[in-house]
């Protein structure tokens, strides 16, 4: 299946809100990013040379198996194909710029690489995506360790939510939002990111240009 929209979620965990001195959110904030961000596994995150603030956010991701628009909530859940892990790399300084501005988050959070992922496993085998446990690593130390129970919006709120605005296609994934522990990464350093039931994924930094 081709790859297809990713629609990310911001501020999904209180605590992340909290560290980003941001308010939590009433409805789930969306930010899209391009096909074309994606990086497979072992591949290498460029950082821009507008950019000199590269940060990650760990989360869960949702792959959407069948096209649908105005979802229920209740039947939500049978519109998923398999569950990944991914990262939400980030241009902090990009975006505190355009959020100062007003701007868009399309530069910050839509740059080629900024969105590393794993391969998907089947639903099947995730018994429950809202008690996993998640993870990041940078150069073997962790910088973030949570779980997806403590997720603001549940994954039939997001799909459900999401179909009113866009229509959700075959190969369209959600990244689902970060805990908190977001943080600075530099050219050399290697990212491991965890998910209970689904494995791990391993990436490193350089920068764009090399
Ligand atoms: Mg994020």
């Amino acid at each position: 299946m081709p790859a297809g929209k990713l629609v990310c979620l911001g501020r999904n965990y209180a605590e992340h809100a909290k560290e980003m001195k941001a308010e939590v959110p009433s409805a789930p904030i969306l930010f899209l990013k391009p096909s074309t961000a994606l990086l497979a596994p072992g591949g290498k995150i460029l950082l821009p040379s507008f950019s000199h603030e590269l940060h990650h956010e760990v989360e869960m991701v949702v792959l959407i198996g069948t096209e649908g628009k105005q979802i229920p909530r209740d039947r939500a859940m049978a519109y998923v194909a398999g569950y990944a892990i991914g990262l939400d790399m980030t241009l902090r300084d990009v975006q505190a710029e355009a959020k100062k501005k007003g701007l868009p988050w399309s530069v910050a959070k839509g740059f080629d690489t900024s969105a590393p992922l794993s391969p998907f496993v089947e639903p099947r085998l995730v018994p429950d995506p809202h008690n996993l446990a998640i993870s990041l690593k940078v150069n073997g130390v962790f910088r973030q360790q949570s779980n997806t129970r403590h997720m603001l919006f549940r994954v039939e709120d997001m799909i459900s939510y999401i179909s009113t605005v866009f229509t959700l296609e075959p190969g369209d994934m959600i990244f689902t939002g970060t805990p908190e522990g977001v943080g600075q990464v530099m050219p050399g350093d290697t990212l491991e990111a965890g998910l209970a039931s689904v494995g791990t994924l391993t990436v490193t930094v350089g920068r764009a240009g090399e």
